[in-house]
This record gives structure tokens, sequence and C-alpha cells, in this order.
């Protein structure tokens, strides 16, 4: 057994360890004033003994104590005379902020009367600036995997949309929920591609341009994505809000096979303030531009996707020669108009159209002019019917125009009207103009030609023949007799 180490001994061994501990050690007395303080404290607070002996260390030190908890554990401490452990933000001597974690233990005399506070303290700055990075850092990989989650959620809506317009309102939705801080707008190349439509917009005003040059925006010029509000040297582009505000943006080109089809812009117009406070968002805009890119390459496919869709959908129901709708798209049509009719009682009609002497025509001048014939025929029937009534070819020289909201007096004047115009329709082939043609038509009204499609083409068609056979280049109404 060792010898206890006397006592004289044993209280400088214990000012030699308190002196010479890393740790901040304090002493306060019962009104929280300091009595004594070591090396440490000294070299953490950069306050010495002398200039603080007899004061409150709050006095000094500054701290902002204002966690409810850490005020319920300093309570605790003293009415329920036990220890506690508590971290605090103080500032040091030099104004320097740093973190405290310290453990106070009350002390008592002999008798249990309360007479001290007795502190250990060290600086725990970098632990809590770790923690604080790897929280923020933890926080951020959670918000990605969520934005891979519902980005993976919404490529699958956007190619599960049949027409463009749905589609726009699955791009619309996803965007604003994907990014719910940007306002945006998607433009789409106008059919004759000199400008760009705004097709759908998103998450804010009104105020966007609803038409836009290709000129006005140096993504389009450029052939690539262009950011705004990130960079030192950077020129807004002419069609957005920064132009006037300075609110950072993305303009996103979606592309497909090559081509741009259009344009996604997206407006940051929250982080506008001032140049400083973007410093600060850099990280957040730089993490919204890799998602943007994302996003607008899924759009562009499933833009592309749709595109193709309704492309394959017009091949199975147009005629290639003429561009008319032809016998598929006639017969589903036709049926639902004779539905609808049934229904609200509306009127639906035929004129079954065929070409006079045609054989006799792709005799003398050969199947091709003949082919010209048809095309220009078609791009007259195009040009000529009117909203309720769609003309197609249902094969060889045979057309037939469905028919809406009309009676059959007007059906047969529409009819008669587009025989004479065909009759001076004039067709150029190598240069030679070809010899007037000239068609037939039969009309025939629902119901009271035929209740079903079919027997209204046969009425139709009988009204067809009569015609020929009264010596064509004429419009013939059904009658029974026929
Ligand atoms: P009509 O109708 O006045 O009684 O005489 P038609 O000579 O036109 O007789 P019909 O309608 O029976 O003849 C159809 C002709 O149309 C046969 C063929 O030479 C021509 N034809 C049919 N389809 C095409 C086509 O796609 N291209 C060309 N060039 N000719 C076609
Ligand atoms: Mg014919
Ligand atoms: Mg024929």
């Amino acid at each position: 057994m060792t010898k206890p180490v006397p006592k004289r001994e044993f209280d400088q061994y214990a000012i030699m360890a308190a002196e010479f501990s890393r740790d901040a050690l304090l002493v306060t007395d019962r009104e929280d004033r300091i009595v004594w303080l070591n090396r440490g404290f000294e070299l953490l607070t950069g306050f010495t003994l002398n200039e603080m002996l007899g004061g409150k260390p709050g006095d000094f030190l500054r701290g902002d104590v204002t966690e409810s908890a850490t005020i319920a554990k300093i309570e605790d401490c003293i009415t329920n005379r036990r220890p506690v452990d508590i971290e605090v933000q103080y500032r040091r001597k030099d104004g320097t902020p740093f973190w405290m974690e310290s453990r106070i233990t009350p002390v008592f005399d002999p008798q249990g009367n309360h007479t001290h506070f007795m502190s250990s303290s060290r600086d725990v700055t970098a632990r809590r600036a770790l923690e604080k990075s790897t929280k923020e850092a933890t926080e951020n990989e959670q918000l990605r995997q969520q934005e891979r989650r519902l980005l993976s959620q919404v490529s699958e809506w956007l190619y599960s949309a049949k027409s463009l317009d749905e589609l726009l309102l699955v791009i619309a939705k996803s965007l604003e929920t994907l990014m719910p801080e940007a306002e945006g707008q998607l433009y789409i190349y106008s059919n004759s591609r000199d400008s760009l439509d705004l097709n759908i917009q998103w998450g804010g005003t009104d105020t966007a341009p609803k038409q836009i040059e290709a000129d006005d925006c140096w993504a389009l010029r450029r052939g690539r994505a262009y950011s705004f509000g990130m960079r030192p040297i950077e020129f807004p582009c002419a069609h957005s809000h920064a132009a006037e505000d300075d609110s950072p943006y993305f303009c996103v080109p979606i592309t497909a096979h090559g081509q741009t089809n259009g344009l996604l812009h997206l407006d940051f117009g929250g982080f506008a303030p001032d140049r400083a406070q973007r410093e600060k968002f850099k990280y957040f805009l730089d993490q919204r531009w890799e998602l943007a890119l994302l996003c607008a390459e899924q759009i562009s496919l499933a833009i592309a996707n749709v595109q193709l869709r309704q492309e394959l959908l017009d091949q199975s129901v147009r005629d290639p020669l003429t561009n008319l709708w032809n016998r598929r798209w006639f017969l589903e049509a036709a049926h639902r108009q004779v539905n609808v009719a049934r229904t609200n009682g509306a009127n639906c009609s035929v004129i079954s159209i065929d070409v006079d002497h045609f054989k006799k025509f792709n005799d003398h001048h050969g199947h091709d002019a003949g082919d010209l014939v048809l095309r220009a025929l078609g791009a007259k029937m195009i040009e000529f019917f009117t909203e309720n009534a769609a003309p197609c070819r249902l094969g060889g020289e045979e057309f037939i125009v469905l028919c809406t909201d009309m009676s059959q007096e007007q059906t047969h004047a529409m009819a008669e009207q587009f025989r004479k115009q065909v009759a001076s329709l004039s067709v150029k082939y190598s240069g030679e103009s070809l010899p007037k043609i000239t068609v037939s038509a039969g009309v025939a009204v629902w119901p009271s030609d035929g209740a079903h499609v079919a027997d209204l083409v046969k009425s139709a068609d009988l009204a067809l023949y009569k015609a020929k056979e009264l010596g064509r280049n004429r419009v013939q109404s059904y009658t029974p007799e026929d």
C-alpha cells in the first residue's frame, strides 16, 4: 500500500494541477462574483485574473445565454445543487466569438451551505463548426436525394403525357414543385420559327413576355444554357426581368435531335436585392443550375417523345399524297359525329366527291400528272372547307367531306360552290397548264338519308352516281328514288 500524500503536499499538487490545466477553471462565490481563475481561463478569454476579480463572468465575456434549455440548466444547478453542462457562445476580450463548453458545479461547505460555483470549461468552437457543416452537408444531401426522387417521378409523368397540352401541364406542376422559389416559363418556337411563343408559365406574376425573339436571348444565340447572377461579368437577356431588376435567372434551350425547339426560363426574382446577398446564395444557385439542366434534358426528351407520338398518330390518320384525313379517320369521326347528333340533335351530313373521267386524264397525261392534280385538289379542299366540314380521301380519286351543324340546303350549297371552284382550278405540270378537271358530288343527310354511317355513305354514293348519270360536273342530293 502506498502512503497517503500529506495534506500540505496534496494542496500543492492541487494548486499546480489547477494552474497548469489546459481547461479554463473558474471559481465564483454564491453571488457569482469571480474569486479565482487559472491561466487556462486567461488564455481562453484574453482577460486576466486581476481584471476580472470581483466581477461577474457575464460582465466581461458578453455571452449570449438565450437558449431556454441552457437557462433552465443553470437554474437547475442552483436549486437542485447538482453539476450542469452547458455550451454558450461568448466573446473574448478582443471581441472574437467562441463557443465554450462548461461544467458548472455548486460547492457547499461542511454544513451544507452553498458557498461557491466552480466551473471547468474548454473551447469547442472548432467542434461546433464541424458539427454545423456536417449537419448542413447531411441536410443538403437529404435535399438532393429528395430532388432526385422527385425528378425520377417527374420523368415518369413527363413520359406518360400523351399530348403537348398534357405535357405542358406536367412541366409546370413539376418545376413548381422542384424549384418553388423560381418562377418559370416555357417558350416553344412558332411554326414559322421566327420567334418563340410562351406556351406555359408557373409560380409567378403574369409579366413575362408572350413572345420572344431568339436574338433577345443569350442562350438561344449561343446555343447553350445561360445563367445570370452567378458571375462577376455578365449581361442580362433582353427578354428577362433582370434587364430591370438584376434578378438571377437561367435560360436553358430545349433541344431534340440537334434542333432547338424551345427555351426553359427560370427566374429567381426573390434573390434580387443586392449582389452581396447573392454571394450567399451562390451555393444554392449552383445546385439549382444543376437541377435546371437535368430538368431541361428531361423536358427536351419528353417534348421530342410527344412530337414523335403526334407524328405517328398523324401518319395513321392522314393520307400521305394529299395530307387530307384518311378513311380510318373518317369512319371514326363519322361514328362519333352520328353519336353526338343522336344525343343533342345536331345536324350531320356528308358529301361524296369523285373526279370525272379521271381514268382518261391519267391515260392522256400520265399517272404523275394525275397525282399532281389529286394533290392540288387536296390543297384546294383544305383551303376551301371550313372548321365544320372535314375533307377526307377515301382512296383513288374518291373523297368524302364530313359536315357538322349544316342543314341539307347548306351542305348542298357548299358542295356546289366547291364544284365550281374545282372547275376553275389550274394545275401546272412540267411548265404546262394541265386541262381543267371537274368533279361530281352526292349529298346525304343524317338521319333521313341513313341512320348509320354506312347507310349515309351509301346514300351519298348513290346521289354521286346519279350526278355522273346526269352528265357529271354537278352536285346531286340524295332522294329515295336514287
Ligand atoms: P368517272 O368517275 O367520271 O365515272 O370516270 P373515272 O375515269 O374517274 O372512273 P373511276 O372513278 O372508276 O376511275 C378511277 C380512276 O382514277 C382509275 C385510276 O386511273 C385513277 N386513279 C385512282 N387512284 C389514283 C391515284 O392515286 N393516282 C392517279 N394518278 N390516278 C388514280
Ligand atoms: Mg372518277
Ligand atoms: Mg372513282
